[in-house]
C-alpha cells in the first residue's frame, strides 16, 4: 500500500478538530443569526466549501430553502442488515482503518469515499464502476440524498473476527463527528483506550437511533413474483 494513493482532503474536514470541541461547549450560537443554540440544533452544509454550519431551526428552514448554496443535514439513521460489500471490494478501497463513508458530491457529480484518520478525513480512490456495482446490489443506496447523507461502513469488529460488518445510512454531520472524535482522541500508533471508548459510544448511540432497512427486499420480491 503506497501513501501516494491517498490525498488529504481539502473539502472542509480540516476544521473538524475545532468543530468537535465547539460542539461540547455549553453555549453555542447560530452561525447565521447568533441566536443561542440547543445541543441538538440543526446543521447546514455549505456546498461549495463543504463546510458544516451550526444553525437555529428558523435559519435552517430559511437558508436551506434558498437556492443551492446550503443543504440541511437530515436526521434519519438507518442500519442496513442486508448490505453486501465483498472483502475484495473493500480491499480495493485501501482504507487502513476498517471504517469509511461514502457520499455523492453533487457539485462535482461524483461519489466520494473517505475514511477518518488521526490527521483528519482522507479521501480514498473510488471508481465509478465499482460504486455502480455496489449500488446495483444494494438498492437502499438509491435513497441516499446527495451531499447530506452518507453510507458508513464499520468493519472494526469484523476485522478482529468478532462481529459482522455494519452499514449505516446516516446524516453527513454524524460522519464529521466521527472524524472529529478520531482526530481529538487518537494517540500513538494504536489509538489508545480513550479513542476506542469514544468510538464504542458513537456506534452504540448510532445503533440506538437506527431503523433497520431491508435493502434487498425490492429485488427479492421482484424476482419471486
Ligand atoms: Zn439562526
Ligand atoms: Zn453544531
Amino acid at each position: 500500500m503506497s501513501a501516494g494513493q491517498f490525498s488529504q482532503s481539502g473539502d472542509g474536514f480540516g476544521i473538524l478538530r475545532q468543530f468537535a470541541r465547539r460542539e461540547r461547549r455549553a453555549m453555542e450560537r447560530c452561525e447565521l443569526c447568533s441566536l443561542e443554540l440547543r445541543p441538538d440544533h440543526p446543521h447546514l452544509i455549505e456546498l461549495a466549501q463543504r463546510r458544516l454550519v451550526c444553525t437555529c431551526e428558523a435559519c435552517a428552514i430559511l437558508f436551506s430553502g434558498q437556492g443551492v448554496k446550503f443543504k440541511r443535514a437530515p436526521r434519519r439513521v438507518s442500519v442496513l442488515p442486508d448490505f453486501t460489500l465483498s472483502d475484495a471490494e473493500w480491499d480495493s478501497l485501501m482504507v487502513p482503518i476498517n471504517m469509511a463513508f461514502f457520499f455523492k458530491n453533487s457539485l462535482e457529480n461524483r461519489m466520494v469515499a473517505m475514511y477518518p484518520s488521526p490527521a483528519g478525513a482522507m479521501e480514498s480512490l473510488l471508481s465509478l464502476e465499482s460504486w455502480n456495482d455496489i449500488a446495483a446490489r444494494n438498492l437502499a443506496l438509491n435513497e441516499m440524498e446527495p451531499d447530506v447523507e452518507a453510507l458508513l461502513a464499520n468493519r472494526l469488529g469484523y476485522s478482529r473476527g468478532h462481529a459482522a460488518p455494519e452499514y449505516y445510512l446516516l446524516p453527513i454531520d454524524e460522519c464529521y463527528k466521527l472524524v472529529g472524535l478520531i482526530r481529538m482522541y487518537w494517540k500513538g500508533l494504536s489509538g489508545g483506550t480513550e479513542v476506542w471508548q469514544e468510538l464504542g459510544q458513537f456506534f452504540t448511540d448510532l445503533k440506538n437511533r437506527a431503523i433497520a432497512i431491508d435493502g434487498a427486499a425490492a429485488v427479492e420480491k421482484g424476482s419471486h413474483a
